[in-house]
């Protein structure tokens, strides 16, 4: 039975990009040696990082004056990373989930940190949007794709600040406009490769400005001066992301990557609001077309079970809520087919029929 991948992260990559990997594990350009046992600082490896870091600043259009960086840690150590180099004498948070909550944890670990506007209140179900924005703040951190609540910006906010983007679940998905941005960060395992390494990219001048002394592994500019090589970095993820980008350049970029998302997410979302079984959990507005989130209608709560086991049955992989919201969530990332959708819009149909 073929499986259709909903995990929310590390989740679906294309086939191909899986394919590529998995021959250069075994044997890396013909060496005869296996990717996962060369050094990084082969000379068949850096053009490896060059390309990337290439098709990273040409897909998102990345203005001169940033750097690409491929570090360790995962996004959560971006968490700290972030004010401990960029938190001057004020930074502020969108609290808008869990993950934008632990970013502002860390943050006040090193300063002033404040809360400007949160959804939590109200279960983190929609994006705040009308808020007042201090204008002597450092930088505004927002998380563009909240990926445990389903809520999603896909423009820049309009704020008199600059911006630092946690971007982990929504990065290549659309255009940015990196332009706005002090710092961009995402994990990788969404939309860019395995897990294992995380993509930074920093404006070189906002760096070094933060009052304190900063370990040397922690200091971006560590990572900006030695390319990414300072200590050894994920090797195979950086090739696995190579090959995403690859993939989203051959298919038309984050322009096509985006009208994928909008048309999977609308065949989704007309069937939740259509379904007399189901509900979305966030307002219409602040709906993400990366994660989609639904739980049963109060009258059919007894038919959450039976729907996911009937479900499961029927390849649907990964679609339980986090356990923090219960119910659903489909993850819809770029490699995700218009038909894994629509097998699991079908699926619903014909549970909605049997009851
Ligand atoms: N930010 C967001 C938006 C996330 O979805 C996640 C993980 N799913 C993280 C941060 C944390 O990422 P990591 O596990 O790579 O530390």
């Amino acid at each position: 039975m073929k499986k259709y991948n909903f995990n929310a992260g590390p989740s679906i990559l294309p086939r191909e990009v899986i394919e590529n990997t998995a021959k250069q594990i075994l044997d890396f350009n013909g060496s005869g040696l296996s990717l996962a046992e060369i050094s990084h600082r082969a000379k068949d490896f850096q053009p490896v990082v060059d390309e990337a870091v290439a098709l990273i600043k040409e897909l998102l259009k990345v203005p001169e004056g940033y750097s690409v960086l491929f570090l360790g840690g995962g996004a959560s150590l971006e968490f700290c990373m972030i004010p401990y180099n960029f938190l001057i004498k004020k930074a502020g948070y969108l609290n808008t989930g869990t993950w934008a909550k632990k970013a502002l944890k860390e943050a006040k670990l090193f300063g002033e940190a404040v809360e400007v506007a949160s959804s939590a209140d109200a279960g983190y179900t929609f994006y705040p949007k009308d808020y007042e924005c201090p204008t002597d703040l450092d930088y505004l951190h927002i998380t563009t794709n909240n990926t445990i609540y389903g809520t999603e910006i896909r423009k820049e906010p309009e704020v008199p600040v600059r911006l630092i983007g946690d971007m982990s679940s929504d990065i290549f998905s659309r255009p940015i406009d990196v332009a706005k941005y002090d710092c961009i960060y995402a994990g990788a395992q969404k939309n860019l490769a395995m897990a294992g390494v995380t993509l930074i990219i920093v404006k070189d001048d906002c760096l070094g400005k933060a009052p304190r002394q900063i370990p040397t592994m922690l200091d971006y500019r560590t990572h900006v001066e030695k390319g990414s090589m300072f200590n050894t970095p994920p090797v195979v993820p950086i090739y696995c992301a190579l090959e995403t980008l690859r993939w989203i350049k051959a298919q038309g970029g984050v322009e096509e990557m985006a009208r994928r998302a909008e048309a999977r997410a609308k065949v989704l979302y007309d069937e939740i609001d259509r379904n007399k079984l189901f509900r979305g959990t966030v307002e219409k507005d602040s709906r993400s077309l990366m994660n989609i989130c639904f739980v049963m209608n109060d009258e059919y709560k007894d038919l959450e079970k039976p729907f996911f086991e009937y479900a499961t049955q029927r390849g649907m992989v990964g679609i339980k809520g986090h356990r923090s919201v219960g119910g659903f969530r489909a993850s819809c990332y770029n490699a995700m087919p218009m038909e894994g959708v629509e097998a699991l819009v079908k699926c619903m149909q014909d549970f909605e029929k049997e009851h």
